[in-house]
């Protein structure tokens, strides 16, 4: 069924708690924590607890779940006190863009400048 949990899929292993992670925000459909390799002082994944490749067939099959991952992303924004000086939600999709997680995620960056265009 879609969503399911992969086996081997490393963001539904932190979702069932068998990978550590620093997590920041849980709720029913979505966990928030720290990424592992940070590019800001601010670098924080909202994934949704079900599993979909990317963002796009996340908001394809459970829009409101997609919709969640926005609002949680703007509560992290809030939490690390970055809403003033601006953040920026990234949503990889494709190895080309650099995903290298195939399970739905938003980084939620902050806390330096963010230059326009991204690199
Ligand atoms: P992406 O390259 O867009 O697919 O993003 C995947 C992100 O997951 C990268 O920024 C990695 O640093 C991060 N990451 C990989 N493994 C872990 C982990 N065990 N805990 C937290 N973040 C991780
Ligand atoms: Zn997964």
């Amino acid at each position: 069924m879609a969503g399911e949990r992969q086996a081997d899929c490393l963001f539904c292993k932190i979702v069932a708690g068998e990978v550590p992670a620093t997590v920041l925000r849980e709720t029913d459909t979505t966990v928030a924590f720290r990424d592992i390799n940070p590019q800001a002082p601010t670098h924080v994944l909202v994934i949704p607890k079900v599993h979909y490749p990317d963002a796009a067939s996340l908001a394809a099959a459970e829009p409101a779940i997609a919709a969640d991952i926005l609002r949680e992303s703007a509560e992290v924004a809030a939490l690390e006190r970055t809403v003033d000086s601006g953040y920026r939600i990234v949503f990889n999709t494709g190895s080309g863009a650099g995903q290298t997680v195939f399970h739905a995620h938003a980084h939620v960056l902050g806390g330096r400048g963010l230059n326009w265009p991204p690199g």
